[in-house]
């Protein structure tokens, strides 16, 4: 398909029909006047009058309990930047229609008109009523964290700010087994990281809570390798500072295991990748075009494992092998928030479901003969529909056993069952 097609295709995709991606659709009879008199004046006024008195209710009456507000400014939408919150608009929407089709989770998306992180957290705190789980999206760092810390903290509801976790959950499932597979442990490997932004700093922060040492990361941004030494360091990349004599990415490189790309196309060559210890891992994730372009690196190192975040090479690190299913189980035991043991369980669970055999149906849907655990097939594939059991499980499970759940499951045969309805 040529450029100015697929252009052309995406905007008719859009415009065509009804305006957009999602539709409100009524879930009870309203067929008959005796319906409406339940659905509004003046039947409605019952479940009012017990949630009145019982706030909990809201999760029995309304729509609350499976309804996600998915909430952005337009700040740093895709990789196309700060282009405002209408903009982002179709993004937002579109998510909603992946929370739908993977996980039925419903969506009101909000596109915020305000920059000023005090206003952003006020109004989405005030949002709570209504939604029994917020996903902030595509919002800037360094405000990304703040407004995400912010509402953690003053919330009920659980806040996952997507950019940051669901990259760290599904890049750190394809760690693990690339890390089993190259025969290297986790808190041995030396781990460069380019790019300190919102998904590099969360990424790099959960892989160190899965058992990486800090010592043995070194991340660089625009300006070379963030070091302890640097003046002006900005707060947030100095979590990450080394005291370690590097200057340069080139020199980063130099016998390292691991490479986390989350910066800018094509700023890794050739020499670097040949540069890096035996048998590499290479995750080069910025998109839309990888920090090494997926044939260059597969023809310098033979010994590689090479993820990226494109869809038409092996081993694509999509958030939406996460999202969806880590929503559903926080839903699922009214959990208070996503905490670390349930983004944990996420990536457990995901690593876990690529070394199960492949279903024929997945082999089919991407062409492919006999998809199994191995060099192109370190994290399941997104039409998986094992997904939705085994993560949203681990996920309320992690949830109940790290006390955030409000609601226990305590038939968990009936819970899978109900999943894969
Ligand atoms: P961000 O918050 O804007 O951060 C970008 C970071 O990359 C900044 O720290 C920037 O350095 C650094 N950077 C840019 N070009 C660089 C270069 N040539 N060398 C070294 N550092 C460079 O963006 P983000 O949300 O973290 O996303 C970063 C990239 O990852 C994007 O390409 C995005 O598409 C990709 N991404 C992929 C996935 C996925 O595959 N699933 C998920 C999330 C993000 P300064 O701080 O010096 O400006
Ligand atoms: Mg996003």
């Amino acid at each position: 398909m040529s450029k100015t097609n697929r252009k052309q295709d995406a905007l008719d995709y859009h415009s065509q029909g009804r305006p957009g991606k999602i539709q409100v659709i009524p879930t009870k009879p309203t067929q008959s006047q005796r319906d409406l008199t339940l659905a509004y004046s003046p039947g409605v006024a019952e479940p009012c009058l017990q949630i009145a008195d019982n706030k909990e209710d809201v999760y029995k009456y309304t729509a609350k309990g499976n309804l996600v507000a998915v909430i952005s400014n337009g700040t740093a939408v895709l990789g196309l930047g700060n282009i405002g919150p209408e903009a982002g608009k179709p993004v937002m929407e579109g998510k909603g229609l992946l929370f739908k089709i993977f996980a039925d989770i419903d969506v009101f998306d909000l596109e915020l008109d305000t920059t000023n992180v005090d206003d952003f957290v006020k109004i989405v705190k005030a949002l709570e009523p209504t939604f029994g789980g917020v996903n902030l999206e595509d919002i800037k760092a360094p405000e990304c964290f703040e407004i995400e810390r912010r509402l953690k903290e003053e919330m009920n509801i659980p806040v996952m700010h997507d950019d940051q976790h669901g990259t760290a959950i599904i890049s750190a499932a394809a760690l693990i087994n690339a890390c089993e597979l190259q025969k290297k442990k986790l808190d041995k490997v030396k781990i460069v990281v380019n790019g300190a932004g919102a998904a590099a700093i969360s990424c790099s922060r959960l892989y160190v809570s899965m058992g990486a040492r800090k010592e043995n990361i070194v991340m660089c941004d625009r300006t070379g390798v963030i070091r302890t030494d640097r003046s002006n360091l900005d707060p947030i990349k100095a979590e990450f500072a080394t005291s370690r004599d590097l200057n340069s990415l080139e020199e980063a490189m130099q016998g390292a295991d691991v490479f986390i790309g989350l910066s800018s196309a094509n700023c890794v060559s050739a020499e670097m990748l040949a540069s890096m210890a035996k048998n590499p891992i290479v995750f080069a994730m910025a998109n839309p075009d990888p920090e090494i372009a997926y044939e260059l690196a597969i023809a310098t190192r033979k010994d590689i494992i090479m993820a990226t975040g494109r869809s038409d090479y092996p081993n694509q690190v999509n958030n939406v092998l996460g999202f969806p299913y880590i929503f559903r189980g926080a839903l699922d035991v009214r959990a208070t928030a996503i905490n670390e043991e349930m983004k944990i369980a996420a990536v457990k669970a995901i690593a876990a479901l690529a070394k199960e055999s492949v279903p024929e149906a997945v082999n089919m849907a991407y062409n492919a003969k006999n998809l199994k655990f191995g060099k192109d097939y370190i994290i399941p594939k997104p039409v998986d529909l094992r997904l939705m059991t085994n993560v949203s499980t681990a996920v309320a499970r992690a949830a109940i056993e790290s006390g955030v759940a409000r609601k226990v499951i305590a038939d968990w045969d009936a819970y899978t069952e109900e999943l894969n309805r």
